[in-house]
């Protein structure tokens, strides 16, 4: 393989430069904690504080007392759901989508089995929530909703300030799962009617094993972890401070290439969905090609096994992902693509690609090149044999 084109940023983004460097000394010499008094503990708790500043910044927060750094996104979406859950001990419905990421999804599952009455909103074919069903399912026993707002699959969008509206007006919490969208969307918490925001560090070119929750100036708040007083109390456990600078530092690079960097990756994405679809049969863009965060392209290849043709890619050095969760051995379809109305055999043959800040547009035009190669490949075994990512055919 000569050349690797990695095609999966909404799965984990690279550590830019920039996010490095600021994390490197407290790896190093700076190791104090920041609940000690002395001066090894004061300089690392000046850098959490202004870490909790810069990503307040990115989110339009009002003040960095309404962060709160956790472990990651799935941390946040949990502590969020539990602490509105034990705010309103009386209240037993919950409501979510179809299309969430399987930290949520999981857990209303596991909530429903509690006893509380979950109710999940369709999306239509584009992936668009359905709104007259969320307006039907809120009612004054709804405790919090919880929705993301860009679709980690297919990157559409949901109208969070509309959603927003209606919550409120059932007298809800609100919860916006927004891993895939900070740093990849205009944001502006302060302005809005979200009480919880989820973010996660590993998707805006910061470290793994951090990130953070913002709850709005006075939300009840209930912590998930016990123990220590840090994060004012409301997260116990000494702080990931090199982690925590890392993501003080990804969103101050966020903010300042923002507006720059979503219309590059919005070019660059025509690019690459116009080379595609010109230049092979049988591709379909899924999602609402018009509300998507500008990262994300889910493409479908009729008639083509997805996971062998992701495989047969990587052979070529592209890294891409198909939705399917792998589970005993055999691959399930993506539960987002089937609440959209796909069959399983057009979920299964959609693959994901999802871009960022290091490609670039000769990236983007030799990975659609690849792609009209292996999807040649392939088709010439359309009489009914399958080529395997190993090369092998099976009929
Ligand atoms: N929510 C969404 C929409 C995601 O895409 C992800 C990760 O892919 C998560 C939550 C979980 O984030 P983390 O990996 O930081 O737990």
């Amino acid at each position: 393989m000569s050349k690797s084109y990695y095609c999966d940023y909404n799965a984990t983004t690279p550590i830019a430069e920039e996010v490095f460097h600021a994390m490197e000394p407290f790896l190093k010499g700076h190791f104090g904690n920041p609940s000690s008094l002395h001066h090894l503990g004061r300089g690392p708790a000046k850098a959490v504080r202004e870490a909790r500043a810069q990503l307040a910044a990115l989110l339009g927060a009002s003040d960095g007392k309404e962060i709160i750094f956790t472990s990651c996104g799935s941390e946040s979406n949990s502590t969020a759901v539990f602490s509105a859950l034990a705010a309103y001990p009386d209240r037993k419905r919950i409501i979510t989508s179809s299309v969430e990421h399987s930290s949520i999804r999981k857990l209303f599952r596991h909530l429903a089995k509690k006893g509380y009455e979950v109710f999940e909103i369709g999306v239509s074919a584009q992936g668009f929530l359905l709104m007259d069903e969320l307006k039907r399912a809120l009612n004054d026993q709804t405790a919090v909703v919880s929705l993301m707002m860009a679709n980690n699959e297919t990157g559409v969008l949901f109208p969070v300030d509309e959603i927003g509206a209606l919550v409120k007006a059932a007298g809800a919490f609100f919860h916006v799962d927004a891993v895939q969208a900070v740093g990849k969307h205009k944001l502006n918490v302060k302005n809005s009617t979200v009480d919880f925001l989820s973010v996660s560090a590993h998707k805006l070119y910061g470290p793994k094993g951090v990130g953070a929750l913002y709850v709005k100036t006075g939300v009840p708040f209930q912590s998930f972890m016990i123990g220590g007083g840090q994060e004012r109390g409301r997260r116990a456990g000494t702080e990931n401070v090199a982690g925590i600078i890392g993501l003080g530092a990804a969103s101050s690079l966020a903010l300042r290439d923002l507006d720059q960097e979503i219309a590059r990756l919005r070019k660059l994405r025509q690019l690459f969905e116009n080379t595609v679809c010109d230049q092979n049969r049988g591709v379909t863009i899924n999602g609402d090609v018009n509300r998507r965060i500008p990262t994300t392209s889910n493409l479908r290849f009729s008639g083509i096994d997805g996971e062998a043709f992701m495989m047969a890619l990587d052979q070529r050095g592209v890294c891409a992902s198909s939705g399917s969760a792998c589970l005993s051995g055999s691959p399930e379809p993506s539960h987002v693509l089937k609440a959209m109305g796909l069959t399983d055999e057009e979920a299964n043959a959609s693959l994901r690609f999802s871009f960022g800040r290091f490609v670039t547009e000769e990236d983007v035009l030799a990975v659609a090149a690849i792609i009209r190669e292996t999807l040649q490949y392939f088709r010439s075994f359309e009489s009914g044999s399958v080529p395997q990512a190993d090369g092998r055919i099976v009929s």
